[in-house]
């Protein structure tokens, strides 16, 4: 039985393939491929120590970056989707829900809370990539809508952190509308003269770039995350033109005029800070 007999000599596992260590100690960066220490990572605000790839995280990592201590309280953590349309695809919408709600432990692809950032205080509303594709629906709307309220009632400045697919198409019609319920919402936040951040993330598309990722006092992004409205395959087809090196990336849209800067992880919540206070 020759395949039992082990008949090439010398070979050996690269550091980085061998499981020696339990899992979730290392890190690889998927950009450069490189290892370090989780907890070096996420001391590095889950940016690559060698590269400077920034991880895609979610709502929770990004108050733990903002938030004092990260202390906060969380607004309208149980406001779920309905099924308005009856939708099916491959399953019914309740049943797609209900799944990513097990699989992510997340109500909806948007969390809002209200605390203290360096001493100022702060509503944030953070999107989840990980809930459907961090598409906007019923329920994403409605709470970065009543986050707003919040804002305004306490005088507050509002950060929204977008990462979306957009619409979220369960919801067809209902999802469109999000955008201009958030649009008033934001302009009613502009009359009361409070500041409004708008930080985009990789990746900012479809109509959350259409509407609130893009109306802020200050657009800001995080270096080379996708930001666009049309994936880059639907614009060719439509000029018929070869687009150019770099399209769609933070630094492109940056000298195009769509952004204000470009804000490295690490320096976030200091630069969100003082940004703040140059405004009071
Ligand atoms: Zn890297």
């Amino acid at each position: 039985m020759s395949w039992f007999v082990r008949k090439e000599k010398g070979i050996s596992t690269p550091t980085e393939m061998k499981r020696e260590a339990p899992d979730g100690l290392w890190y690889q960066c998927p950009s450069c491929k490189k290892i370090m220490q989780t907890r070096e990572h996420k001391l590095n605000a889950y940016t690559c120590e060698h590269c400077n790839y920034h991880e895609k995280i979610g709502s929770d990592a990004y108050f733990e970056v903002l938030f004092d201590q990260n202390i906060y309280i969380e607004l309208d953590e149980n406001l779920t989707s309905g099924n308005p349309l009856n939708f099916v695809d491959t399953k019914p919408y309740p049943d797609r829900v209900r799944a990513t709600m097990l699989k992510t432990g997340l109500k909806d692809a948007v969390r809002t809370g209200f605390g203290k950032m360096n001493e100022v205080e702060i509503v944030i509303a953070c999107m989840d990539f990980n809930f459907i594709g961090g598409s906007m629906g019923s329920v994403v709307g409605e709470k970065i809508a009543r986050a707003i309220d919040h804002s305004i009632k306490h005088k507050v400045p509002f950060l929204m952190i977008s990462r979306s697919g957009g619409a979220r198409m369960m919801e067809a019609g209902f999802s469109l509308m999000q955008m201009a319920k958030t649009s008033a919402k934001l302009a009613m936040l502009s009359e009361a003269k409070i500041p409004y951040i708008s930080l985009l993330t990789d990746p900012t598309t479809g109509g959350v770039t259409a509407s609130y990722a893009m109306l802020g006092d200050f657009n800001i992004s995080e270096p080379g995350a996708l930001i666009g409205f049309a994936g880059p395959r639907v614009i060719r087809e439509t000029i018929g033109k070869d687009l150019p090196k770099g399209f769609q990336s933070a630094e492109f849209v940056l000298e195009h005029g769509f952004l204000d800067f470009i804000v490295d992880r690490k320096d976030l919540k200091d630069k969100l800070t003082s940004l703040l206070n140059m405004l009071r």
